[in-house]
């Protein structure tokens, strides 16, 4: 194996939203990043695909334009729970986009601006340096921004009793769904489970839901839980019907909603999903992983360690994470997804303050 000078730029080790960001800002001040996926080509990630007004506004600010990477617009956000529903105005247009569409986008930009991208597979981390499956990479500056995906060394700890997993469907583009769907995100509240939907670059709808392990547990399987869901809500079985026959469901299991790092090691920025885990409901995954990026390659050509830094961007994660993680217990509890659905009817302003209040 051979090792990377000591000297060496930073290393931003994921190149998804978070790591794409920071190479982003670092390439541009000329810093010339290295930034490390073990995927040459760029997957589609379970995702609801959901960016929120200002996640556009900081990927504009990066040189990636939403719109033009064809995302479908959106300015409302519909509630279904049981037999009743509510719409809201969002603060301002969101975006429904793949994310194969956005990834693609911004790693395009990053290595326009001068990242250079190198394909390997972290093994191990430990600060100042990633173990890959081709060589050792050593820094002093290392961006850990590997997602839901931990790297030995570096672990986020586990969530023990009846963990979070998520789900994702595409149907398929109909013409029915402009008016169906149309410019909204839509949230179907369900017990112990939620799911969101929006349109995409392609006209597809993007089904993504989130439960409990015990709540899939106990329909079977995901199609049977599917099944079960439309049979039991009316809105939700509206859009169901557009399913085909054999759908293709993606899964992912344990996530750590709630989960925000309390600190790092020296040298070692933790991006993204490494940095905190805001429950997807919230649709602004996306959004602390690309303001993350931003700021933490900021404080580093600032010359600020990564020690202060995580403590800053721990804090700063803490509000709209507590804010996200007490609407999802409540859309996923019948009694009280009802009661706030009825509350978001009469004062739809209500719902557009508690989206400002889960933003990063
Ligand atoms: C069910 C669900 C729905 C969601 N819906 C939304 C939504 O609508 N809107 C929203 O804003 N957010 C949403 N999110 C959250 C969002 O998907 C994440 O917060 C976001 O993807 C985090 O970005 P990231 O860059 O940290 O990690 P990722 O997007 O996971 O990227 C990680 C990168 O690291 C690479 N990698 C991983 N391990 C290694 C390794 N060992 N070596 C080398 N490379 C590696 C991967 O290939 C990948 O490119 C949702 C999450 C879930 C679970």
């Amino acid at each position: 194996m051979c090792r990377e000078d000591p000297l060496s730029p930073p290393l931003i080790l994921g190149a998804g939203p978070a790591g794409c960001a920071a190479a982003i800002v670092l390439a541009e001040a000329g810093r010339a990043p290295i930034l490390i996926d073990r995927d040459a080509s760029v997957g589609d990630a379970l995702c609801g695909g959901f960016m929120s007004w200002q996640t556009v506004a900081n990927l504009r600010a990066l040189g990636v334009d939403a719109e033009g990477l064809g995302a479908h617009r959106v300015e409302r956000l519909a509630l279904f729970a049981g037999d009743r529903s509510a719409q809201a105005r969002l603060p301002d247009a969101a975006w429904g986009l793949s994310r194969h569409a956005l990834d693609t986008g911004l790693r395009a930009r990053a290595l326009a601006v001068g990242a250079r991208l190198e394909i390997d597979r972290a093994r191990s981390l430990v600060p100042g340096m990633i173990e890959g499956e081709r060589r050792e990479w050593q820094s002093d500056a290392i961006f850990l921004a590997t997602g839901k995906h931990d790297v030995r060394g570096e672990s986020r700890p586990r969530e023990a009793a009846d963990p979070a997993l998520g789900l994702r469907v595409r149907l398929p583009g109909h013409p029915d769904f402009a008016s169906l769907i149309g410019d909204a995100i839509e949230l179907h509240l369900f017990d112990g489970a939620y799911a969101g939907i929006v349109l995409q670059e392609d006209g597809s709808a993007n089904v993504c839901l989130a439960l409990r392990k015990s709540r899939l547990a106990r329909e079977g399987g995901p199609l049977d839980l599917l099944n079960a869901l439309a049979e039991r809500h009316p809105a939700f079985a509206e859009r169901w019907r557009y399913a085909p026959d054999n759908p293709v469901i993606d899964t992912i299991g344990s996530v750590p909603y709630g989960w925000i790092a309390d600190g790092t090691d020296p040298g070692l920025y933790r991006l993204g999903d490494q940095a905190a885990v805001i429950p997807s409901l919230a649709g602004e995954g996306m959004g602390i992983a690309i303001a993350s990026g931003q700021s933490a390659a900021q404080a580093y050509l600032e010359g600020k360690g990564a020690t202060d830094w995580q403590r800053e961007f721990s804090r700063r994660a803490a509000r709209p994470v507590t804010i996200a993680e007490a609407i999802w217990k409540a859309a996923e509890t019948p009694a009280l997804a009802k009661f706030g659905l009825s509350a978001a009817a009469m004062l739809p302003a209500l719902a557009t303050m508690a989206m400002r209040a889960s933003r990063i």
